[in-house]
């Protein structure tokens, strides 16, 4: 096929992301980003091995692991602080690649300062907030406006188009207009960051508590353990099953202490102040934990969806953002290749859209968090100073089938490397 022209709607991690993967097969791509600036925003992410060893064939290792902590291990707790599960995560774990724990404005920038330099930053616009299209037997066009006044920015003509435009969609709305606002779990997560001294290994990501209540919490910032401290990302995390279904997801509500904080006063892990880890929080932000049904369809003709616009999903096994960099460089890959874009995108669709369905459904029943609620209803008060009441088999079962599915066991690694 003659050289190849994609127009990519959203410019978040994986409008980028898709980008670069774009640009690594000599296909190229214009970004349309609707904020006027593309800043740092928001707190912890986890980037799982199988999307580090895809990121590190964008030539991005180096940049991630500046800024990023490496993920020594995983540990469940149960609100009483008694250990439940511990698993050894990245190159602890004997992957080829480590785990990293990254502040999400951190990782942006990273991407969008590879992005403009490979592709050129005039081809990474701001202030084009995607609007409509139409396509046709020899191509696509899109139009954006000022997502402010409404007023027109630009119409532009290429090859495909790819809605990267996250969980609220203007292009999935196109192609689904009755879906109505992202399906809310129940849980209302509080999500900040606090710098204090380092808890375990300083490397160690840990899940506490249970379904109706939990504190998760990783350190980010390789910057901050290098000045003996940690910069803790930590997400308190309640039932709250009344009706918020009408709420969108919105990433810069303000969250306050006295919506969580009392009801962890009991709680005592011993080896980290969760008081202190609150009181002390440098921003807390409010986002209800939403995500979108699964869809039976992706890609229509010359237009596809990519990353949270296609499966905004539950954030338990932290794999959001690494299934987004799984369809940036698989589309990429089958695009390379590709002698007719619409039967390259129903590839893409086919390759990624039931596998990210069952991520997303398996997250619906708490994903690998399940072995806490386990503990919850199973066990009969009498365990020493770990719960030994779910045996050890069955904890590792839940582990592997979850790290399987989601396509980072060490097994499906190795073949794809
Ligand atoms: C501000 C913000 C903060 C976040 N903070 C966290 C966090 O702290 N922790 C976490 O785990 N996840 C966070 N997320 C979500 C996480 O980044 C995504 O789940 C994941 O990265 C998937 O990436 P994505 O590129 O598909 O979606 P996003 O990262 O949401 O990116 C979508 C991009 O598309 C742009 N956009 C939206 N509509 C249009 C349109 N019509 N036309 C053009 N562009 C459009 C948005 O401005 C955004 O830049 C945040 C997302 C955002 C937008």
């Amino acid at each position: 096929m003659t050289e190849l022209d994609g127009i990519i709607a959203g410019g978040g991690l994986v409008g980028l992301t898709l980008a670069l993967a774009l640009h690594r097969k000599g296909i190229k791509a214009r970004v349309y980003e609707s904020v006027k600036e593309i800043k740092p925003l928001g707190v912890g992410i986890n980037l799982l091995p199988h999307s580090i060893q895809n990121l590190a064939k964008l030539g991005l290792l180096e940049e991630i692991e500046k800024v990023a902590i490496k993920t020594s291990s995983l540990t469940y707790y149960a609100e009483d602080g008694k250990l439940i599960w511990r698993e050894p995560r990245g190159l602890e774990a004997g992957y080829d690649v480590p785990q990293f724990s990254i502040h999400r404005g951190d990782f942006h920038m990273i991407l969008l300062n590879a992005a403009r330099e490979r592709l050129g930053a005039e081809n990474i616009l701001t202030g084009h907030h995607f609007s409509s299209f139409e396509q046709d037997d020899t191509g696509v066009t899109a139009h954006f406006t000022d997502r402010d006044t409404g007023e027109g920015r630009a119409t532009v003509r290429g090859d495909f188009l790819v809605g990267a435009d996250g969980i609220n969609s203007s292009l999935r709305k196109i192609f689904y207009p009755h879906e109505g606002p992202p399906h809310y779990s129940g849980q209302m997560l509080w999500r900040g960051v606090t710098e204090m001294e380092p808890y375990l290994d300083g490397r160690s990501m840990f899940m506490a508590g249970h379904n109706d209540l939990k504190l998760v919490a990783y350190p980010i910032r390789a910057e901050s353990a290098k000045r003996g401290k940690s910069y803790i990302n930590w997400i308190a995390e309640r039932r709250i099953p009344s009706d918020l279904a009408e709420r969108q997801a919105d990433w810069n509500e303000t969250g306050l202490l006295d919506e969580f904080k009392p009801y962890f006063k009991d709680w005592d892990l011993g080896w980290l102040d969760i008081n202190r880890l609150y009181d002390n929080a440098l921003s807390i932000h409010k986002f209800p934990m939403v995500d979108r049904d699964p869809l039976p369809k992706w890609s229509f003709g010359r237009v596809t969806l990519m990353g949270d616009a296609a499966h905004a999903m539950y954030p338990n096994g932290s794999n959001g953002v690494s299934q987004g960099v799984l369809d940036a460089m698989t589309v990429a890959d089958i695009l390379e290749n590709a002698d007719n874009i619409e039967t390259a995108l129903n590839d893409y669709d086919d390759a990624r859209r039931e596998v990210t369905a069952r991520i997303s459904l398996a997250n619906r029943q708490t994903g690998p968090e399940l072995v806490m609620q386990m503990v919850k209803d199973q066990c009969p008060g009498t365990c020493g100073e770990t719960h030994t009441c779910i045996p050890q088999e069955v904890l590792e079962e839940v582990a592997t089938a979850y790290k399987k599915l989601a396509g980072f066991d060490k097994q499906t690694l190795k073949m794809t490397a």
